[in-house]
């Protein structure tokens, strides 16, 4: 436990969800980019809110509690706590615990590559370590999901669960929730995102509801192709199953380039990728640093030449997850 009024630092990873045949199911986080965060244990009177937000970035998101991400998650993890922890309470916690939480958003929101999830996981890593860390990881994304819920309108852990468990994960289940944190290679990653907006609305609602036996068979070959290549480490499986037939060819039409990208960034040597999250980043797998810097140049070239702003990252998998320094 961290005494009260005393504020601890937190880096909380991008993700990358949707994992090319792992549609709301398989993500995983990286190290760069990342939101910095700070949080101090407080006691607040009766009548004041429980969480207090300060942003200290341009993006001008919300401070009411209840409409910001870190808010929505740390309200239900309080609201947790008071149940179940009452008499077990420590000493150093309040009767009325609250948090002040300082934002300082690195990754863009709407990017696809989990700005709102860094937030509410941050704030329940973060909260739970002041608290001396009564609740478990799957408790944690379980609070973290009522951000989810409010940034997007749905109770998902796609990007959650890996920026809390770090690496790449599973979630076999959400009622109950079941998650799986999966080994993998090592693996670079480089993330390319065009400066359009797509509406995670929009990329819901253009979804086809019912998919033909034929493609969903394809797709759990895939799925399980994938999951097997990480735990074997064999690189040419992992690649061999980075393919969708389902979501993919619906939603890339949101992002100009697409086709011709991922053609560009398989010849100069990715492994595969697709649309990060709900786009518009788009993100390739790479066995080396060496192979994942020349993705990055034709992602540049290719950007470029349609005249699209963007912004590229080479980064690797976080294994870690939240990290709080103290
Ligand atoms: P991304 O696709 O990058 O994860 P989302 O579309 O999931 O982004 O979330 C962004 C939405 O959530 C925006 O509407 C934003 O205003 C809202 N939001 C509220 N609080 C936060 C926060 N702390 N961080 C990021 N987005 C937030």
């Amino acid at each position: 436990m961290v005494p009260m009024n005393q504020w601890i630092k937190i880096k909380a990873p991008a993700t990358v969800a949707n994992m090319v045949c792992g549609f709301d199911i398989l993500g995983f986080a990286v190290n760069n980019p990342y939101d910095e965060m700070e949080m101090q244990m407080v006691e607040r009177l009766p009548n004041e809110a429980s969480v207090k937000i300060i942003n200290i970035d341009h993006y001008n998101l919300p401070t009411d509690p209840e409409k910001n991400v870190a808010g929505a998650a740390l309200i239900a993890l309080i609201e947790e706590y008071a149940e179940r922890f009452a008499s077990t309470r420590p000493a150093g916690v309040p009767n009325n615990v609250g948090f002040d939480v300082k934002i300082n958003k690195l990754i863009k929101p709407g990017s696809g590559v989990g700005s709102s999830a860094a937030s509410s996981a941050g704030a329940v890593v973060g909260a739970n370590h002041l608290l001396g860390k009564p609740f478990s990881n799957d408790d944690l994304v379980r609070f973290a999901m009522n951000g989810e819920k409010l940034a997007s309108g749905v109770k998902h852990a796609d990007n959650i669960a890996p920026c809390i468990f770090g690496g790449v994960t599973l979630v076999r289940s959400i009622f109950p929730l079941e998650i799986i944190a999966l080994p993998s290679p090592e693996l670079h990653v480089t993330i390319v995102h065009p400066q359009i907006e797509v509406k995670t609305s929009d990329a819901r609602s253009i979804l086809k509801h019912q998919v033909l036996l034929k493609d969903a068979i394809k797709q759990w070959g895939n799925i399980a192709g994938l999951v097997a290549g990480l735990m074997k480490k064999d690189y040419d499986l992992i690649g061999r199953s980075l393919e969708d037939v389902i979501i993919e060819p619906v939603r890339s039409i949101l992002i100009p380039g697409f086709d011709a990208l991922k053609i560009a960034c398989k010849k100069a040597g990715a492994l595969g990728g697709g649309i990060s999250g709900s786009g518009p980043s788009i993100f390739m797998l790479s066995k080396g640093k060496e192979t994942a810097l020349a993705v990055e140049a034709e992602m540049i070239k290719l950007y470029t030449g349609l005249g699209l702003a963007h912004h590229t990252y080479v980064t690797t998998i976080n294994e870690k997850g939240v990290e709080v320094i103290n």
